[in-house]
C-alpha cells in the first residue's frame, strides 16, 4: 500500500482536520511517511487565516511540485482545507502538478478520490462543495502517532462560524455553524476513554454557539452546557477542556458549569480581541469590554484559580492611540495568564481589508512590543506566584524541549517540567512547584495517585 505524508498548517482544527484523513488512510493500509521525501502521497492542509500562510504552503507546494516531478513522477499531490476551499481549482491552474484539491467539508473522500487517482480512474479531483452532515465526519483518532499512547485528545464537535468578524476569513472557508449530535460526541469520548485518553478537548470555531439551531437550550442550559454535562458522565475521563468559546455566547450557566462539574478544568481561553468598545464594534466582535470583564470576575469567582488566557490584534485599523491603551487597560484589568497577539494583516475578501486608516507597519510592531511587554510582566507574575504551591497535573509525555524530562498541564493550563519518566505519562500527579521560567513551571512529584 502507498505512504502519506500530511503537513498542516494553522489552527487545532487543522490539526484535527489532518488526523482524520491519516487515521481514514491507515484503517485501508496506507503508512504514515516520516517525511514528504518518502512518500508516495504529499497532501498539504492549508490555512486562509493569513494571505502569507496561503503564500507558504502555495510555495511549498511548488518545491514539492518540482522536486518530486523530476525524480518520481507518479507521487500524488494535494490540497486540502482552508485554502484548497477559496480557491479550489485556482490552484490546479496554477500549479498543474497537484492532483486533488479538498476543500473543508470533504476531508472524508480523501482516501475514495486517493484510491482512484493512483488506480488511473481519475486524472484531477477538486471537491469544494457543500456537504450535508460533514460535520460529523470529523470522529477517527491516531492516538498513537509517536509511537506512544495519547493522553489527551481533540475532539470536534462542531464546523463553521456565523458571527462573521471583519477580519476573519471563517465563516467563508468552513461555511455557516453546524454542530453534531451529543450521543455522537459521547460516542466519540467514550471510546477514546476506553483507549486511555484522560483529557479531551471539545473543538470548534466558536464552540458556545454549539447546538443553538440544532438542540437548544434545557432547563436554562445552552446546548454546550448540556453537552458539557453529558461527556463529563463518561468514566474514565478525568478532564474537559474546550476551545474556543466567544464571549457574545458566555452565559452564566456556562460559568456555573465549572462549580457544578469538577473534570471541567479551571481554564478558560477566551478571545478578546481589543480592549476598546470602538474597535471591537468595528471587529463585529458583538461584545463589549463591560461585558468581557464581568465574565473573567464571574470566573474567578467561581475558582479564585481560574486560568485565563485570550487572543488579541493590535493594529487593526483606525486603531488610534486611545483605543490600544484601552488595550493595555483591559489587560491590566483582566490580568490574564497568558495573551497571544496578533498584529493586523489584510485578510483579502474579509471586510476588514478594505476598511479606511489601515496602520502602518512600524506603528503595529511597537504596539505588539509594547503589549507583549505588559502581557510577560503580568504572566512572570502569576507564574511566580505558583512557586511554592502544589498543582495537579496530567503528564502527557516528554517535554519538548528537554525529552529528558517529563511535562504535564495544570488544570489551569500551565506547562510543569518535571523529572519523571514514560511510567508517569497518563498519570494525574501532585507536583511541587519549585521555580518558574517563561510561561513554564518546574517541579517534583509529590505523592503520585496510582488509582
Ligand atoms: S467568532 Fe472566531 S471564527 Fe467566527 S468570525 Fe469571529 S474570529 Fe472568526
Amino acid at each position: 500500500m502507498p505512504s502519506v505524508y500530511i503537513k498542516t498548517y494553522g489552527c487545532q482544527m487543522n490539526e484535527r482536520d489532518s488526523e482524520q484523513v491519516a487515521s481514514q488512510l491507515v484503517a485501508k493500509g496506507y503508512s504514515l511517511a516520516p517525511s514528504e521525501a518518502m512518500a508516495d502521497v504529499i497532501l498539504l492542509n492549508t490555512c486562509s487565516v493569513r494571505d502569507a500562510a496561503e503564500q507558504k504552503a502555495l510555495n511549498k507546494m511548488e518545491n514539492i511540485a518540482a522536486e518530486t516531478r523530476r525524480s518520481r513522477p507518479d507521487v500524488v499531490l494535494g490540497f486540502m482545507g482552508c485554502m484548497a476551499q477559496s480557491r479550489g481549482r485556482e490552484l490546479i491552474d496554477r500549479l498543474p502538478d497537484v492532483d486533488l484539491v479538498i476543500g473543508t467539508q470533504k476531508f472524508h473522500h480523501a482516501p475514495d478520490y486517493l484510491d482512484d487517482i493512483l488506480a488511473g480512474r481519475r486524472k484531477r479531483i477538486v471537491d469544494v462543495a457543500e456537504e450535508a452532515g460533514s460535520q460529523s465526519t470529523i470522529r477517527d483518532h491516531l492516538l498513537n502517532g509517536n509511537g506512544h499512547k495519547a493522553v489527551s485528545a481533540f475532539v470536534s464537535i462542531m464546523q463553521g462560524c456565523n458571527q462573521y468578524c471583519t477580519f476573519c476569513i471563517v465563516p467563508y472557508t468552513r461555511g455557516a455553524e453546524r454542530s453534531r449530535p451529543i450521543e455522537d460526541i459521547v460516542a466519540e469520548c467514550r471510546e477514546l476513554a476506553a483507549r486511555g485518553v484522560k483529557e479531551v478537548t471539545l473543538l470548534g470555531q466558536i464552540v458556545t454557539s454549539y447546538g443553538k439551531r440544532e438542540i437548544g437550550m434545557k432547563d436554562g442550559k445552552s446546548a454546550f452546557v448540556q453537552l458539557l454535562e453529558a461527556v463529563h458522565e463518561i468514566d474514565g475521563l478525568e478532564r474537559i477542556r474546550f476551545t474556543s468559546p466567544h464571549p457574545k455566547g458566555y452565559g452564566d450557566d456556562l460559568v456555573q458549569a465549572y462549580s457544578r462539574l469538577p473534570k471541567l478544568v479551571e481554564s478558560a481561553h477566551i478571545p478578546v480581541q481589543s480592549g476598546s468598545d470602538r474597535m471591537l464594534k468595528a471587529m463585529h466582535r458583538g461584545y463589549t469590554r463591560k461585558r468581557f470583564v464581568s465574565i473573567i470576575e464571574k470566573l474567578r469567582e467561581v475558582n479564585p484559580r481560574m486560568g485565563v488566557t485570550t487572543d488579541i490584534i493590535v493594529g487593526f485599523p483606525g486603531e488610534a492611540e486611545a483605543d490600544f491603551e484601552e488595550t493595555l487597560s483591559l489587560a491590566r484589568e483582566a490580568q490574564f495568564d497568558n495573551a497571544f497577539i496578533f498584529k493586523y494583516s489584510p485578510r483579502r475578501d474579509t471586510p476588514a481589508a478594505i476598511l479606511p486608516d489601515q496602520l502602518p507597519q512600524e506603528i503595529k510592531e511597537e504596539r505588539n512590543a509594547r503589549l507583549l511587554q505588559l502581557v510577560n510582566e503580568i504572566g512572570a507574575r502569576k507564574y511566580r506566584a505558583c512557586v511554592g504551591q502544589r498543582v495537579q497535573i496530567l503528564a502527557e509525555g516528554p517535554s519538548r524541549k528537554n525529552p529528558a524530562r517529563m511535562m504535564g498541564r495544570t488544570r489551569s493550563n500551565k506547562i510543569v517540567v518535571f523529572d519523571g519518566s514514560e511510567r508517569h505519562r497518563g498519570q494525574i500527579m501532585d507536583v511541587n512547584v519549585t521555580r518558574a521560567g517563561s510561561f513554564t513551571l518546574y517541579g517534583d512529584p509529590a505523592i503520585i495517585n496510582l488509582d
